[in-house]
């Protein structure tokens, strides 16, 4: 192995010589495909409705910040993020936009972070509201607070039968602005929209209500990305939209109401390349053996990285715009391809896990039908180990 040994005193930057961010595993952020899919969301929208970005959870696993910029820069209205944290670190980032969040939260620690960071929050129940305005009590401005309706997903927020109620009470309470009162649909992705409609028609029910007692909330809210893009009823004034702000559907059915681009691919290099017999086996536990001869190529990512070991001889990688099969248990921190159909294979070669290569595409979609679960978790999934790179 060649030793690196600084000449003339100086320390040559290791990090820029062996490529950087990208040297044996990345997760690539396309900027502009972010930018194209919320245009091909507003122009679902009337002039009336504003769209909030979801960029809970790190965005997603895009990188908050990244994300969350780029929307606003895009004409996003607000963020929505599901914890106090989130909140403070896009402040801190010197984001200066609304941020609702999403969550509940009930100690007064968590209050006087809201109030002192701007951030405006969900209010779930009476007790909660009591706990703001207790806590709020030497505070200035009043604080901007969102109210959760359950319409029937059973989650945050007071019963929609209480609607009223409980927006009177919190109108009387000191220190709070009711900013709006909003709710969340269990099965906008499905296409049987039966729950849905009856979630909108409590929603609407409640709002006749609270329309009778002489209230009139200054902002109504109720559909995430399925909702959005299935009916321009469930609209109101916000749309809440998170996965197909990162170029996902939230189901089939979904795919001609808009087109949308993948924003996030995944990416690793081949770190050595080998031939081995017919009958060898591969990786732990020997879930693999090879039928015969096989070139063999190693990556330099794994289960710690975010590719779910359940995953194991289940999933490809393209290369070349070729697609390859994943052979063996998926190690921590690497795993193994079957290459024979690209027998020059190189050291340092990329190989793509999630996106696209030529003619051929992988999507979240397609681990998380593998795996049983939903895009959203995939996305998720991707660890901090993984550097972001925005292209
Ligand atoms: C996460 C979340 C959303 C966004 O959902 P998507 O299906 O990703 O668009 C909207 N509203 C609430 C309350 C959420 O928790």
């Amino acid at each position: 192995m060649q030793e690196l040994i600084p000449t003339n005193g100086f320390m040559p930057n290791l990090w820029e010589v062996s490529g950087g961010l990208t040297e044996r595993a990345w997760v690539e952020i396309d900027r502009a495909a972010l930018a194209h899919n919320l245009n091909q969301l507003k122009q679902l929208l009337s002039a009336k409705t504003q769209l909030m970005a979801v960029v809970k959870a790190d965005a997603y696993g895009h990188g908050a910040t990244m994300v969350a910029q780029t929307a606003l820069a895009t004409g996003a209205y607000g963020l929505c993020v599901a914890t106090v944290e989130e909140g403070i670190q896009l402040r801190e980032a010197g984001i200066d936009a609304p941020i609702v969040i999403l969550g509940a939260t009930n100690t007064p620690e968590q209050v006087r972070a809201i109030a002192h960071w701007y951030l405006q929050p969900t209010i779930c129940t009476p007790q909660q509201a009591l706990v703001f305005s207790d806590t709020l009590s030497r505070c200035q401005t009043p604080l901007s607070v969102h109210l959760n309706i359950d319409t029937g997903m059973s989650r945050l927020g007071m019963s929609w039968q209480q609607a009223t109620e409980f927006v009177q009470l919190v109108q009387r309470l000191p220190h709070l602005k009711l900013a709006s009162v909003y709710s969340h649909l269990a099965t906008a992705d499905s296409p049987d929209p039966t729950v849905m409609r009856l979630q909108h028609q409590r929603f609407e029910a409640a709002i006749a209500q609270l329309h009778a007692a002489n209230i009139v909330p200054p902002c109504l809210h109720l559909a995430n990305s399925a909702a959005t893009l299935t009916d321009p009823a469930l609209h109101y004034d916000w749309v809440r939209v998170g996965l197909a702000l990162y170029g996902l559907y939230p189901a089939p059915h979904l795919h001609p109401k808009v087109n949308l681009k993948p924003v996030m691919q995944v990416k690793t290099r081949v770190t050595q390349v080998k031939t081995i017999p017919a009958g060898t086996g591969v990786s732990y536990g020997y879930t693999f053996r090879t039928q015969k001869q096989l070139r063999l190529a190693v990556v330099g990512i794994g289960y710690a990285d975010g590719v779910p070991r359940n995953l194991s001889n289940k999933m490809t990688g393209l290369i070349r715009g070729q697609r390859v099969s994943q052979i063996g248990a998926i190690t921590m921190d690497q795993l193994m391809l079957d290459v024979s159909n690209i027998p020059d294979l190189q050291v340092g070669e990329i190989v793509t896990l999630i996106g696209r290569d030529g003619d051929r595409q992988i999507s979240a979609d397609d681990w998380a039908i593998s795996l049983n679960t939903i895009s959203w978790e995939i996305l998720c999934g991707f660890k901090h180990r993984l550097p972001r790179v925005v292209v």
